[in-house]
This record gives structure tokens, C-alpha cells and sequence, in this order.
């Protein structure tokens, strides 16, 4: 069965409740599609009404981040079992800006991998390199290693669940992209790791995205790739153009 495209919005810290709703509720209509899949990951305290505005719509709504602990005392965190019940679906997990800036390692994210399946959460983990570690030659090896262990101990039908996005994190929100044959090329190397762990039908069923700066611009060339299904998207989906990318055949 051909994978289908996603088109994953990213908002980060952006957008209060109330701008929450008035923005999908212009989304409805601009992302429209029978045939690309639509997630928008959002700030925890905006998806119950994200989950409300997007009803009977094809947005889903995830979250951006969960603590690997059930409940207890983890001041601040939020509990796979608190965004299911607000009306999640999907998680992003191992973002760089969590790695970068809260600390997070592979060891942390693999926790989270496991602990957002025990409670039928989707995790969409993010892997990619710095600039440094591409100018020295090490990309494919550092991609390999995050992909490994934050993959450790899931099983195959987990791990076909499972969405990866590539995103070096020199193109995440500078307006860089990576040429659609360099994204290309590494998630491509994601996929054959994947083969090596868990054989050719989960290789050939993960849908792998690229992130890092897709625009309605670049968004063609990059999901016609073999290898890239879909994007991870933080700028341009905050607005309602965002749907320019979902349509992105038209
Ligand atoms: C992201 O947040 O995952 C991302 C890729 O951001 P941007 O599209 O803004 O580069």
C-alpha cells in the first residue's frame, strides 16, 4: 500500500486558545484534501479547543512534547495519559529544540517512544545533525545512532506506527532548506536502517517526513521523493496558507 503523504504543522510556543480557534477554523477550509493527511502538533494547553474546532474536519491534532512518567511529582510536565484525554492523537517527541534547549537525549526520547504507545499516542520523533557535524562528514552516522536508540526495544508494529522527521537543524526555522536530494538522501538512509532493524514491510510502510523550512515554495519538489513523505512544519503552519503545502499537488 502506497504511503500516504502527511503534512505535520508544528506551532511551538505560538498561539493562545482563543487564536487557537480562529485559526482553525480558517484552516478547515484552506487544508482541505482527500489525499494528504493533515496533523497540527500544538501548544498542550491549546488542544482542547483545537480538538473543538477541528471536530468532523480531516485536521488531526497532536502535541509537541510529554513526560515519560504516568503521574507524580514532575512540576510542570504533562502526562501521555493528560493529552489523550484532551483529545490528542499524535506527539512530536526529540525535537532539537528539546534536545538543544531543555536537555533532552536519545536515552529521554526513547522513554517517551514507549511510553506515548502504551497509551495509543502516534509519536512523530525528530532526528537530525547540526551544521558542524554535516560539514564534518557525520550525518548519516548521528541520524543512525538518534534513530537507534530512541527506536530501542519498540516493536515492529510500533515501529511501523511510528512516524520519523528528518530535520537538520540548520534548516529549522532559517529559511534554509536542505536541496530536496540531500533530504532525500538521508531519509533514505533513515529507511534502510529501518530495513536492517525490522525487515522490508516496516521499511517500506514508516512514513519518514523532512522539516526544515518547508514552504508552499519547496514543498512539491521535496514530497515527490521517493523517501519523503510529508513534512514537519513550524513557520508555515501559522496561518491558513499552510494549506498551499496540504494542496500542494493542486
Ligand atoms: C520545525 O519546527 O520542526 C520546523 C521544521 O520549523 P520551520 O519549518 O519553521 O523550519
Amino acid at each position: 500500500m502506497a504511503r500516504r503523504i502527511l503534512a505535520a504543522g508544528n506551532w511551538k510556543m505560538n498561539k493562545t486558545p482563543s487564536e487557537t480557534k480562529a485559526l482553525i477554523a480558517e484552516m478547515r477550509k484552506t487544508c482541505a484534501s482527500d489525499s494528504v493527511d493533515v496533523l497540527l502538533c500544538v501548544p498542550a494547553i491549546d488542544i482542547p479547543a483545537a480538538v473543538e474546532a477541528a471536530a468532523g474536519s480531516n485536521i488531526q491534532i497532536g502535541a509537541e512534547n510529554m513526560y515519560f512518567e504516568e503521574n507524580g511529582a514532575y512540576t510542570g510536565e504533562i502526562s501521555p495519559a493528560m493529552l489523550v484525554d484532551a483529545g490528542a492523537k499524535y506527539v512530536i517527541l526529540g525535537h532539537s529544540e528539546r534536545r538543544d534547549y531543555f536537555g533532552e537525549t536519545s536515552e529521554d526520547v526513547n522513554k517517551k517512544m514507549k511510553k506515548a504507545f502504551e497509551h495509543n499516542l502516534i509519536p512523530v520523533m525528530c532526528c537530525g545533525e547540526s551544521l558542524t557535524q554535516r560539514e564534518q562528514g557525520i550525518t548519516m552516522d548521528w541520524i543512525r545512532q538518534q534513530v537507534k536508540v530512541g527506536f530501542q526495544d519498540l516493536t515492529a508494529d510500533q515501529a511501523k506506527t511510528a512516524i520519523i522527521a528528518y530535520e537538520p537543524i540548520w534548516a529549522i526555522g532559517t529559511g534554509k532548506t536542505a536541496t530536496s536530494d540531500q533530504a532525500e538522501e538521508v531519509c533514505k538512509g533513515i529507511r534502510d536502517l529501518i530495513r536492517e532493524l525490522y525487515g522490508a514491510e516496516v521499511a517500506e510502510e514508516i512514513r519518514i517526513l523532512y522539516g526544515g523550512s518547508v514552504k508552499p515554495a519547496n514543498a512539491a519538489e521535496l514530497f515527490a521523493k521517493e523517501d519523503i513523505d510529508g513534512g514537519l512544519v513550524g513557520g508555515a503552519s501559522l496561518k491558513p496558507d499552510f494549506g498551499d503545502i496540504v494542496n500542494y499537488s493542486k
